[in-house]
């Protein structure tokens, strides 16, 4: 499969973006419109998954190495507290169909869903 997302040009090196961690399948990306003051993006190198449910159902060890890598750069970049989002679908506010975790952290507004 080709890989076309923007997030896979980044990895490339074809567009810029911050990196700032990466293990042998997924890589964290610096949101570059944060909603929070800690806004990252987990995902897997490949572009095979379109959504966390294609990603649950066809590959559930990488779906669970997002989550703890998710959980250890909030740890490294606040207090280790943090939300993890995955908007599924457009109607949910979707726009890179290449899975990918939000990983919201840093100030969050106690009990709140966020800005929707
Ligand atoms: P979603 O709307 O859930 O598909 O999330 C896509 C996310 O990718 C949004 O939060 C965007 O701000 C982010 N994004 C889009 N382009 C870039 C980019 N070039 N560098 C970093 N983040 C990006």
């Amino acid at each position: 499969m080709a890989e076309t997302s923007v997030f896979s040009k980044i990895r490339a090196g074809e567009i810029p973006g911050e990196i700032l961690h990466e293990t042998d399948r997924v890589f964290v990306l610096k949101d570059i419109a944060p909603k929070a003051p800690v806004h990252l993006l987990v995902i897997p190198k490949t572009e095979q998954y379109r959504t966390v449910v294609e990603l649950a159902a066809g590959d559930p060890s990488l779906l669970a190495e997002v989550v703890a890598v998710a959980n250890k750069v909030a740890a490294a970049n606040s207090d280790g507290d943090f939300r993890l989002i995955f908007n599924t679908g457009e109607g949910a506010g979707q726009t890179v169909f290449h899975v990918h975790a939000h990983v919201l952290a840093g100030g969050l507004t106690e009990g709140s869903l966020g800005d929707g």
